[in-house]
């Protein structure tokens, strides 16, 4: 039996990992959930809560 082929296009459906939501505008710690509702809020790792609109979307340093 011939072995599926693993390829490195196997990563292309892996989410970056704390992009996916965004960055808390507050402590800069990656979005950890997300409501999936009109207006949500988001959650940090830090336990902070703001609206998905003020997730900031890039990495702040
Ligand atoms: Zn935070």
């Amino acid at each position: 039996m011939p072995k599926p082929q693993v390829t490195q296009s196997d990563t292309s459906l892996q989410i970056p990992i704390g992009a996916q939501f965004g960055y808390c505008p507050q402590c800069g710690a990656p979005g950890q959930t997300r409501e999936r509702r009109l207006y949500g809020n988001d959650k940090c790792g830090n336990g902070h809560i703001y609206p998905s609109g003020e997730a900031i979307s890039i990495r702040a340093k």
